[in-house]
């Protein structure tokens, strides 16, 4: 018998005595997983059972018991602290905020966040890893900032899998279901209440989309489900797992996320200025954008782009190639091939948007070139990777230089309010005031945690140690219990750590170039430096490995193998299924963080700026956001950014300078006690590594970032280019075709600079040069010269533009344009001509096949 056709479905909600409906009220925004006061609340209702529902109040609501209800309604104390965490979520919902003191407000910019995964607590698991962390603390910044931002995303009934480890150390993954009823969700209902329904053709299936809502402080995050009766199996399965399936499926999810996306915003009447793309998952939105366009306003695929490419912007996380979707052609076609048909493009058209060099027919159709190519706005998320991402896309820009390429760098944050530990929190309040909470990034409130006593300090920082060891020993008997561990095994979880001695974390993805067993290069010596009779060492570990890496999974076992060794017994633990919980208390309890990446494939890191608002120090690679962050007396470096050829030399080399900065720096200045107990030396670092790092490790600091530079800018362009029916995309459109028929008749036909060998510093060159313009205008022409010291091979290092300006005309079609170069440095210099078409109002525009270099 088929039950799915006779059951009744029906939801149950929990009936909470009109006293007690606040707690549904605070349950249902994410707000309070980020005010201390509202998780001691919850936690008050029934401590065991906030724990074994993973922090879910939504769960425990729905579970407590009429009897614990009645009681909890008659308890005084309970109910003044309801009302005043209710009290605060209302002040908070109604404050003035960074935008508005802006005046921003009434401007009407809307952004949209787009994102395949986030993280914002442990009870809505709808993420991975760092990816979705990022997201997830960028809607809460946003909402602290008042920034008028939604986030898009999509619900996943399993979300990503959970891990646990056999009694070997391999890892097993568990995909337990998300109940969408008992977690903080609201379905977007018509008026008449029916749930909104959204219709997407994938391949030729109409599949039926439902949005959910989750609310984060003033931020809606609208998640999309296709777990829906009415679809196929197939297509109910595209919101099961997060990076679950194969390419299909990954295409399936992107074209949902994406298309999927605007859709859903345009079908709520949420119509966004700017659209931002977090990873190339979400690339395909710039084309549903632009379809909207054409449709509602007429016109052709270039004019429209124009437009939404200003209203664009993409951040890339991704240092590799190999790490970025690439799908091939039959895929492409078979899911997007009525829709660029549609569009008005030509397959070759379509497909050369995903391809770096457009005539290469090999080239597989790229997410991250799409999404270059229908941004106006791109970056990396730190100086270094923002590097690194215009060597690996310069070929997007041809011709080019690369300090030129419009991709520029936005250094990731942390939101200091989810990751701070609460006693942190207070200490920082009794010492700093409350400034800081509001606006994290002003550096002389951070200056005055000079003002703490050490040894309150160390007491607060203790308390966090002390706390990760206990929550380690639950965990690890947790753990052992369930694989069937012997009495005995279990009895020594009890005993494994120590709360007062040198504690090490290292948790992330045990991705291979993360280098998880770095530290355990060497055994004998690491077993020496953490089983010192005077100054032991001890490491917690946790992570992740992709259910196909199984290198990863390796790095795991070989942890956990030396977890089990006698000698390493109470000194080194894995702590499985790591997630937002388990970072939590990891980086609230760390004395050093330890980060071992090869250089540069750490985009940027997070973890240890969790760790730094909690008072522990970094121990990493110069690789990410740690070669901003270093400052020598904040924490220390491992090497000093070296690249090397040799994998396996690298290693050596890396772990070998860990072992020696451990026993020569580390762990003499954490066990060099006054005689108070206090280690002087290990807290002047501690405050110098919190006064150098929080005013600028936050996503406060990271979204006014992407407001000043990216989203207000955008929105400004959007409006400009859609006045009028959007007479000025219309006309840029018009005015690039015009350039593109023109442009090859433009040469450089002579340049004459008026120097001798040696010129003095301080000097000027005039100089001149006689171009052929043909038919453009002279206005509509950019002539610059790019000029600049040589580097060895005779090229131009870190340039700089200076214009020329039209003098005289010279005979049919050719005129001289004159400027002067300043030479303010020795040594020797060199300069080339930039020819680039000038648009009369949006000024000069870079576009592909129109530059000219002389
Ligand atoms: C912060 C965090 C990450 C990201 O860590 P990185 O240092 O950026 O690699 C991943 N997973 C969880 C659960 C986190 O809290």
């Amino acid at each position: 018998m088929n039950f799915s056709k006779i059951l009744h479905r029906f939801t149950v909600t929990p009936s909470l005595p009109k006293e007690l409906a606040g707690l549904q009220r605070i349950a249902y925004n994410l707000w309070w997983c980020w005010e201390p006061d509202a998780i001691e609340l919850f936690t008050r209702l029934d401590p065991e059972l906030w724990r074994e529902t993973r922090h879910n109040p939504v769960e425990m609501l729905g579970i407590l018991q009429q009897t614990t209800l009645e009681m909890l309604k008659a308890d005084e104390g309970f109910i003044s602290h309801l009302a005043m965490v209710e009290d605060k979520l209302k002040e908070y919902l109604a404050a003035k905020t960074w935008y508005s003191k802006l005046h921003r407000e009434d401007d009407g910019l809307r952004v949209a966040y787009f994102s395949m995964e986030f993280g914002l607590h442990e009870s809505l698991p709808i993420y991975s890893g760092g990816l979705g962390i990022l997201a997830g603390d960028h809607l809460k910044s946003a909402s602290d900032l008042g920034l008028p931002l939604v986030g898009v995303g999509l619900l996943y009934r399993q979300g990503y899998f959970r891990q646990y480890l056999n009694i070997e150390g391999w890892q097993q993954e568990f995909y337990p279901e998300n109940d969408f009823y008992n977690l903080p969700l609201h379905l977007e209902r018509k008026a008449d209440g029916t749930p909104l329904l959204l219709e997407l053709d994938l391949a030729g299936n109409r599949v039926k989309i439902q949005i959910w809502r989750a609310q984060v402080g003033r931020i809606p995050l609208y998640l999309l489900d296709t777990n829906l009766e009415e679809n196929s199996p197939d297509d109910r399965n595209i919101t099961t797992r997060l990076y679950g399936g194969d390419q299909e499926m990954r295409i399936r999810q992107e074209i949902l996320l994406s298309i999927g996306g605007v859709r859903a915003l345009h079908l709520l009447g949420i119509e966004p200025h700017v659209c931002h793309m977090n990873e190339g998952h979400a690339a395909f939105l710039s084309l549903e954008r632009t379809r909207l366009l054409m449709e509602e306003r007429r016109l052709k695929f270039s004019e429209a782009c124009e437009a939404v490419k200003a209203g664009t912007v993409f951040t890339t996380h991704t240092p590799v190639e190999a790490g970025i979707d690439h799908f091939p052609a039959d895929l492409i076609d078979k899911y997007l091939g009525r829709y660029y048909r549609g569009l008005g493009l030509s397959r070759e058209e379509f497909l050369s948007l995903g391809r770096q060099n457009a005539r290469n027919p090999h080239e597989m159709f790229c997410m991250a070139v799409l999404a270059l190519k229908l941004t106006g706005h791109a970056n990396g998320v730190s100086q270094l990777h923002g590097e690194v991402s215009r060597k690996m896309w310069k070929n997007v820009w041809p011709d080019l230089p690369e300090e030129h390429l419009p991709l520029t760098s936005i250094t990731n944050g942390v939101h200091n309010k989810t990751w701070l530990s609460r006693e942190m929190a207070r200490l920082l309040i009794r010492y700093l005031g409350t400034r800081w909470l509001e606006d994290p990034t002003d550096a002389s409130v951070w200056r005055r945690v000079s003002r703490i006593p050490d040894g309150e300090l160390w007491r607060t920082h203790k308390h966090g140690r002390e706390h990760l060891v206990d929550y380690a020993r639950k965990r690890l008997k947790e753990q052992l219990c369930q694989v069937g561990a012997t009495a005995k095994e279990i009895a020594v979880a009890d005993e494994v750590l120590d709360p007062d001695i040198l504690t090490i974390g290292f948790a992330r993805r045990f991705a291979t170039y993360k280098r998880g067993t770095l530290l355990l290069h060497d055994v004998e010596r690491l077993a020496r430096i953490v089983n010192n009779s005077t100054r032991p060492v001890q490491i917690v570990f946790a992570g992740k490995a992709h259910p196909a890496d199984h290198q990863g999974k390796e790095l795991i076992r070989q942890i956990v193998q030396l977890s089990h060794q006698e000698r390493f017994r109470h000194r080194i633990v894995f702590l499985e299924d790591y997630d937002m919980s388990v970072a939590r208390h990891l980086v609230q309890g760390v004395d050093v963080w330890l980060n071992t990446p090869l250089r540069p494939l750490e985009a940027s890191g997070t973890s240890g700026m969790k760790v730094a608002f909690n008072g522990g120090l970094n121990m990493s690679v110069l690789d990410g956001w740690w070669c901003e962050g270093y400052r020598g007396n904040n924490g220390w470096a491992i090497g000093k950014g070296e690249v090397y050829d040799d994998l396996e030399y690298q290693n050596e080399v890396e772990s070998r300078a860990i072992y020696d900065l451990l026993e020569k720096e580390i762990v003499p200045l954490f066990y060099d006690r006054g005689s108070d107990g206090i280690p002087r030396g290990w807290i002047a670092c501690m405050k110098a590594s919190l006064q150098s790092l929080c005013p600028t490790f936050s996503t406060d600091r990271m979204v006014q970032q992407y407001s000043e530079t990216f989203y207000f800018t955008a929105f400004e362009q959007w409006q400009m280019l859609n006045e009028n029916n959007s007479t000025l995309a219309v006309d840029l459109a018009r005015w690039k075709e015009k350039m593109h028929r023109l442009w090859h008749h433009v040469r450089i036909e002579q340049v004459e600079a008026e120097m001798s060998q040696d010129i003095l510093a301080g000097s000027s060159i005039p100089l001149r040069a006689k171009i052929f313009v043909d038919e453009i205008p002279l206005d509509q022409l950019a002539v610059d010269a790019y000029y600049g010291v040589l580097d060895s091979r005779g090229a131009i290092i870190g340039g700089e533009l200076v214009p020329l300006t039209p003098s005289a005309p010279d005979g049919a079609g050719a005129h001289y344009f004159s400027g002067q170069l300043d030479c303010r440095f020795c040594g020797r210099h060199g300069f080339m001509l930039r020819v680039m078409p000038k648009h009369p109002v949006l000024g000069p525009i870079y576009e592909p096949s129109l530059l000219l270099w002389g």
